[in-house]
């Protein structure tokens, strides 16, 4: 590997015993105490040649005993910093501290982090422990650690493939839609560039049947073995429900994603994989896919720049959609071209999340959501909506009904809790489905929410650890919520295509005092949509196979600004706030005649090139 003689030979020789790969990063390792104690400047002199990552880490016989470190780490940690686990991964020299606060455990200007390395020769990695138990959040962690063989051999073989020097004549760049192209739902990207191709989501489609429900992946463009990377914008099924099944079909390369995404991703999956145990149909995979997906993934924060593939470097920029969400912006060749994916987005402040990011430096091509893109897609302003939303709760709490909320199991769930709790809502809000784990997740990654959330989290008054969140889990609780009016239910899922919300609205549904309130996207032919669109006799499953008729009584409303996506203006007003022009702008996640409006007045406003392509289509950027 080239990469690696260039490193090994800046290093001095004497000290540094190997220099390996972790994924983009340069791992060297040293049997020389002095070097390891004092190495930071030589180490930062050789990155600023190679502009690679490194890492220095003592090789095993300079570590000092685990007991040893445990018991030093534990001296030297400020008490308040709340410190429940300490353990090792000697394969890496790695120590890994669980605390409460790991801002305590780094210190001031990383002086604590730095000493502990120095002191103990092991390199420390700090993780935040949950304020809310979360058995997925520590599921993931555990297992990741577990598999440290596998992932050290995995990380070594995916650095190895970025570093490949795949000689090319190809001087050309593509963009071909899989999925999401016309439509929302599906969502997968796949680009070509002369050395890489990498993938950008790869979701399913709620409320399709058949091959409509996955992307087209049978195109003669496209073959498992030869994508270099997975790219993750969010953790919505409409994103990330079919890689589970990529991994079970041999895929067996990286992932790319934040942690919370991660996290919120893996929730989503088990409980596709529970939901579906239940019904008939085969599902799209299985806990083993779901296991795969989880070890082949490399997580990076925002801002963090990554090279992951041959001619492809990786930054993720907060996108304001839901926690952990991102735009990829992929810088491919040394400045050939820039491709910024700029779905799902909100320019604008919610509860959870400051506004979408704008600052790119260069982005010739750009791809944007069209969710909202025609011209009377316009939300109410947010102070509106908010006291739109609180009038329909008081009004059925004063008649005692009870308001059901299907909704996605992560953002719009928390957003409803926010606003309720910041209005001075008094009754209890009972969580069903995996809202509840979604919140474990949530108050695992403060500093992934908007500052005043953030704030709010560190002095203890957030919507998180209200006392008036209750948790529903099983058939018994839900009958008892169901008399204990009034109150306000929140339910998975969103778009009523599945989900314990079913068994509330079988429950509900003739009570002409409760309310039916959507906050959410309601998409083409979900029953939400239809109950939307005036219906008010819904088929319903009863098991077995069999449907009944279900009758709707219960006020029924709707709720729009709360949106996770930017409107008609906020997309626009993202367009002029963009610290770049593109070249050309790509219209996708949206029906089809929103999507062709949508780039119609791009065209028209800003003078770009900007279009609407459909699924199975190519676009040439270079
Ligand atoms: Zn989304």
């Amino acid at each position: 590997m080239e990469i690696l003689e260039k490193v090994k030979a800046l290093l001095p020789s004497d000290s540094v015993t190997r220099v390996e790969l972790e994924g983009s990063e340069v791992i060297a390792y040293t049997k020389d105490r002095e070097f390891f104690r004092t190495h930071e400047d030589t180490v930062r002199q050789v990155v600023s040649q190679v502009k690679k990552r490194i890492e220095m880490r003592p090789e095993k016989n300079l570590n000092m005993s685990q007991k040893e470190t445990e018991k030093l780490i534990m001296e030297m940690v400020p008490e308040e910093a709340k410190i429940h686990e300490i353990y090792f991964e000697p394969e890496r020299s790695l120590v890994i501290i669980v605390a409460e606060k790991p801002g305590i455990v780094i210190g001031r200007g990383g002086e604590t982090f730095r000493k502990i390395r120095a002191d103990t020769f092991w390199v420390p990695r700090i993780e935040r422990v949950p304020p809310i138990k979360s058995d997925i959040v520590m599921g993931i962690r555990k297992y990741i650690h577990g598999e440290v063989d596998y992932r050290k051999k995995f990380l070594n073989r995916t650095g190895e493939n970025i570093f490949s020097p795949r000689p090319t004549s190809r001087d050309w760049i593509r963009v071909i839609g899989l999925g999401g192209w016309r439509e929302v739902g599906r969502s997968c990207t796949f680009v070509e560039t002369p050395k890489s191709k990498v993938m950008i989501d790869c979701g399913v489609k709620a409320g399709a049947t058949g091959s409509d429900v996955y992307p087209m992946l049978n195109t003669p463009e496209f073959s498992y073995s030869d994508v270099d990377a997975i790219i993750v914008s969010h953790s919505h099924m409409d994103h990330v429900g079919f890689i589970p099944a990529l991994y079970e079909y041999g895929y067996d390369g990286p992932m790319y994603m934040t942690t919370p995404s991660l996290d919120l991703a893996t929730l989503l999956w088990f409980d596709y994989v529970d939901v579906m145990q239940k019904g008939i149909t085969r599902p799209l995979f299985t806990a083993r896919g779901i296991k795969e997906a989880v070890r082949h993934t490399i997580t990076l924060d925002y801002a963090e720049v990554c090279d992951v593939a041959p001619d492809v470097r990786l930054t993720f920029q907060p996108s304001g959609h839901i926690l952990g969400s991102a735009f990829p912006h992929l810088h491919i060749g040394e400045g050939l071209h820039n491709i910024v994916y700029a779905l799902d987005q909100k320019f604008s402040r919610t509860m959870m999340l400051d506004p979408s990011y704008t600052d790119f430096p260069r982005a010739e091509t750009l791809m944007i959501e069209s969710t909202y893109g025609s011209r009377n897609n316009i939300f109410p302003p947010r102070h509106e909506t908010e006291r739109q939303f609180m009038g329909i709760v008081n009004r059925t709490m004063e008649r005692g009904g009870i308001v059901l909320i299907p909704s996605f199991a992560v953002e719009r769930a928390q957003e409803a809790m926010a606003i309720l709790v910041d209005n001075g809502f008094k009754y209890p809000i009972y969580l069903d489905g995996m809202i509840w784990d979604a919140n474990g997740i949530f108050s695992a990654y403060p500093e992934y929410m908007s500052k005043t959330m953030q704030k709010k989290i560190y002095s203890g008054d957030d919507p998180f650890t209200s006392p008036l969140m209750k948790r529903i889990s099983g058939h018994a609780e839900r009958e008892k919520v169901w008399t204990d009016r009034p109150c306000v239910i929140i339910s998975t899922s969103g778009m009523l295509t599945g989900g314990p919300v079913l068994e509330h609205i079988k429950n509900l549904g003739e009570d002409a005092k409760s309310t039916l309130m959507f906050i959410g996207y309601q998409s083409e032919g979900s029953m939400g949509r239809k109950i939307q669109n005036g219906w008010r006799e819904i088929p319903i499953s009863i098991g077995g196979g069999r449907t009944a008729v279900q009758k709707l009584n219960m006020e029924v409303a709707t709720v729009e600004g709360l949106s996770g996506h930017s409107d008609r203006q906020q997309l626009m007003a993202f367009l002029n706030r963009l610290n770049c022009t593109p070249e050309r702008v790509i219209c996708v996640h949206g029906e089809a005649s929103r999507a062709q409006e949508f780039a119609r007045d791009i065209t028209r406003t800003f003078g770009v090139d900007a279009f609407a392509p459909r699924n199975l289509d190519a676009i040439r950027v270079r």
